[in-house]
């Protein structure tokens, strides 16, 4: 494999349709689930391993994280409307009805730890990030830039380049 950066221009140009609701307040699901993943199970951030317990200690923090989060996975809450409870239990046998499908929603079953970066950051966070990207992000080498705004492009692409230039001719 050739080591080879590139910077994606593509835009999507694709809208989303999320389904029509008030805006909701965090029910009580919610909060128990983010405290017990996030204060009592002390659960890693899964792209970059902090925890509660580690995001002052600089060796364990490699992002600057400042606090732990959990971001509704794999199933969004803003389409919790927009789904077919049917078809969520066949994958999630719990969901039988529109009532467990909403307690679903906000159960461990679906919430992913993150730290506040690797949720919300423009350059890191599953919710600017796109699916693809996502998927490698905690698996990358470290040091290696992801995503930048266009004006860090030519210094960027330089840092990944040296990063994964070692990998050329190995395959
Ligand atoms: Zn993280």
């Amino acid at each position: 494999m050739q080591a080879h950066s590139t910077a994606d221009e593509e835009t999507k140009g694709l809208l989303e349709f999320y389904p029509n609701h008030p805006p909701r307040k965090d029910t009580p699901e919610y909060h128990a689930t983010h405290k017990l993943l996030t204060h009592t199970l002390d659960q890693p951030c899964r792209d970059c391993g902090v925890r509660l317990s580690t995001l002052a200690d600089p060796s364990q923090n490699p992002h600057a994280a400042k606090q732990m989060e959990t971001h509704h996975w794999p199933l969004q809450r803003e389409f919790a409307d927009a789904l077919d409870p049917i078809k969520v239990g066949k994958e999630y046998p719990k969901v039988t009805d529109r009532k467990s499908l909403n307690m679903f929603i906000d159960s461990p079953d679906n919430m992913l730890v993150l730290c506040d970066v690797d949720h919300r950051s423009p350059t890191r966070g599953i919710h600017h990030i796109n699916e693809s990207l996502e998927a490698c992000k905690r698996f990358l080498i470290d040091g290696y830039i992801l995503a930048d705004i266009a004006k860090n492009q030519v210094a960027d692409l330089a840092i990944d380049e040296a990063l994964t230039s070692q990998e050329i001719d190995q395959i």
